[in-house]
């Protein structure tokens, strides 16, 4: 990064690094562990975070498949301060670029950001700003970035790197699917040499194969890691009074921050206005609403600590606001990959969070109205159908919610987390061994080759011309599951699909193939038990996986002075115009009402707490934590 011939009058990066005490004078590039505690006040990387940033320090591609709250923001921060030049993030959300701004210069790193809504002068001072290097990190919409003029000021920067983030929206398999993104394939091509980095929180192989190839990154090197959120709590129940369930949810949650998700725009304005009259502060968010006062709720979500915003999923990407602390769904998601896109945005900052999802068989019957009707391609359907019969197998599951979503992921998991309401409350089950055996046999015999409606025609004996055409009459497993009623074999199907046994295969017409797991039922070395229909009633009462606690879990004292660092946070945060977590968030809050530093050096030694912040505010919250000490 920085040419010493910048001049930049305000506090920068440079500054942050090779400022006053620690290092002196400036020797070639900064080194990325000092970059992360200089400016970022983080004393060490976090899982695969250092492979990636040394990986593109040292002029790499790279793709990043890392959950939410892993930190993958750091992975293409920290390389863009190291590496000589701007670093140009494209991402796809206009109205969130000025608190990503924000943040960063809070950090004291030179960020800007380049979009439709500035105004001509703003605009011109972020290009002279470029053309003149004095920026770390320039932020642009992919539509910028595709037209030609841009690309060429580009060509005469000095460019440090490209990073693309959420970069799942090149791919149509997914759910944001955005075209311009597709252009982004040929920063390969005008700016050879310019590592570049995709990053998303999308588990979904499809769609990573799409972002290698769409992005052309086939030599970049692959980062995952597990895609478990261990700090969230799962909570799957049936519909049977859904407001009900709702508030009974939302009780564990007053004063928190949350999302309630519905489907339509006018369940959600009703669903607000409800919970307003409930005594919820609740606002809407669909894209149906004037766009004005959209971004208004948007804002208001992320500046405000107590607010629950129910929308449609049009919100929420890109939302990075650290301390969601419940995501609520009134009706069921259309795949696995979007319930972990939108469950996810809980709980960024680690700390103990709630998502909770009611559903019943008419979500079922209209999700699959929707694929149906909608105008997709037969292949797509057949998608899309696989995938809402995955994640209602999660539903339905008997055993650990986490084991079999993150098997869903092609994750191993050992279950019994310990952290969901099928491991809090178990449900009923019964012994399904037997007809477990019946079912792997009946897709191992009938060559792997088919979904589960051929396959269950085969088990329940049923003579169509499919069944016909290829002899599967003839076979031994043929009206083997006559005793099991169809119903009960789709939800057999899909629990063995939840739990890891039997895997689907899109490319191939949605084909079940056997997993290696299967291999001991067979062998009788396991027992496989399915959940038990449930009657609607009797399923109120207690509530799970949510301690009485708050979730930072401080009490007394402690808690007493979090509340005043709270208020000091948020008078500074409304002074700048800024989200509170902006300024710090709570983890580091809670790490100052737990070790009251006393001092500027007390504070560094805290997480979160970087140079520049410590000058902007360490002495404000020393001055809360003293008074505090001597009331
Ligand atoms: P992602 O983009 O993967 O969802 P973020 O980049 O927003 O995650 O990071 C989530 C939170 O974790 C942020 O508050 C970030 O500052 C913090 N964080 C990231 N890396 C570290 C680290 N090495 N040490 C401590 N906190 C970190
Ligand atoms: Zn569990």
């Amino acid at each position: 990064m920085p040419q010493p011939e910048r001049q930049e009058p305000q506090f920068s990066a440079d500054d942050a690094l090779f400022g006053k005490p620690a290092f002196g004078k400036r020797i070639g590039a900064p080194a990325p562990l000092d970059v992360l505690k200089r400016v970022y006040g983080y004393s060490a990387f976090r899982g695969k975070q250092q492979q990636v940033v040394d990986h593109v320090v040292a002029g790499g591609d790279a793709v990043v498949l890392f959950p939410t709250g892993a930190g993958k923001s750091l992975c293409f921060q920290i390389p863009a301060l190291c590496r000589d030049g701007i670093g140009i993030v494209v991402s796809p959300l206009i109205a969130l670029m000025r608190d990503q701004v924000e943040a960063m210069k809070q950090l004291g790193i030179r960020a800007a950001a380049l979009n439709s809504s500035l105004s001509r002068e703003e605009a011109s001072d972020v290009y002279r700003a470029i053309s003149a290097g004095t920026l770390d990190l320039l932020y642009v919409t992919p539509e910028r970035i595709a037209t030609e003029g841009f690309c060429q000021m580009l060509g005469r920067a000095k460019i440090s790197l490209f990073a693309i983030d959420e970069a799942h929206c090149v791919s149509q398999w997914g759910h944001d699917f955005r075209p311009e993104y597709r252009d982004l394939g040929k920063l390969a091509e005008l700016f050879p040499g310019v590592p570049r980095i995709a990053l998303t929180a999308t588990a979904d192989p499809h769609t990573r194969e799409d972002i290698i190839e769409r992005l052309a990154l086939d030599d970049a090197a692959v980062f995952t890691t597990s895609f478990d959120r261990p700090n969230i709590a799962y909570e799957i129940v049936e519909r049977d009074q859904p407001r009900q369930q709702l508030l009974r949810f939302l009780d564990g949650h007053r004063g928190d921050s949350g999302i309630v998700y519905c489907l339509s725009r006018a369940k959600v304005e009703d669903t607000a206005e409800w919970l307003n009259g409930q005594g919820i502060r609740a606002l809407p968010y669909h894209a149906g609403m004037d766009r004005a006062l959209r971004d208004a709720n948007q804002d208001a979500f992320l500046k405000e600590e107590d607010l629950c915003l129910v929308a449609t999923v049009a919100f929420g990407m890109g939302i990075d606001k650290p301390n969601v602390r419940y995501v609520a769904h009134l009706d069921l998601p259309g795949s696995v990959e979007a319930y972990y896109q939108e469950t996810g945005r809980a709980g960024r900052d680690g700390l103990p969070s709630n998502v909770w999802m009611a559903y019943g068989m008419a979500d079922v019957i209209q999700r699959r109205r929707m694929i149906d009707e909608g105008g997709a391609s037969e292949e797509i359907k057949r998608v899309e159908r696989a995938k809402l019969n995955a994640l209602l197998a999660i539903c339905e599951t008997a055993g650990c919610r986490r084991q079999s979503i993150l098997a869903h992921f092609g994750e191993a998991h050992g279950g019994g987390c310990g952290n969901c309401d099928t491991c809090l409350k178990p449900v009923e089950t019964w012994d399904g061994t037997e007809a477990a055996i019946k079912a792997l046999a009946a897709v191992y015999r009938t060559g792997e080759r088919f979904g589960t409606g051929h396959v269950i025609d085969v088990l329940m004996g049923t003579v169509n011309e499919k069944t016909e055409r290829f002899g599967h009459v003839d076979m031994p497993v043929f009206g083997a599951g006559k005793d099991i009623p169809a119903r009960t074999w789709q939800s057999i199907f899909r629990q063995l699909l939840a739990s890891g046994f039997l895997s689907v295969d899109h490319t191939a017409f949605g084909a079940m193939k056997l997993e290696e797991e299967a291999r001991s039922v067979f062998k009788r070395d396991r027992q496989v038990f399915f959940r038990k229909d449930r009657p609607e009633a009797g399923r109120r009462g207690k509530k799970i996986g949510r301690s009485e606690k708050p979730a930072h879990g401080l009490a007394g004292e402690a808690q007493a002075l979090f509340d005043a660092l709270r208020a000091e946070r948020t008078r500074i945060a409304k002074e700048l115009g800024v989200p509170p977590y902006v300024v710090f968030p709570d983890t580091t809050l809670i790490a100052f009402a737990t070790e009251q530093p006393k001092d500027h050096k007390a504070l560094l030694g805290i997480s979160g707490v970087g140079q520049s912040k410590l000058e902007r505010y360490g002495d404000a919250f020393l001055a809360v934590i003293s008074d505090f000490g001597g009331r």
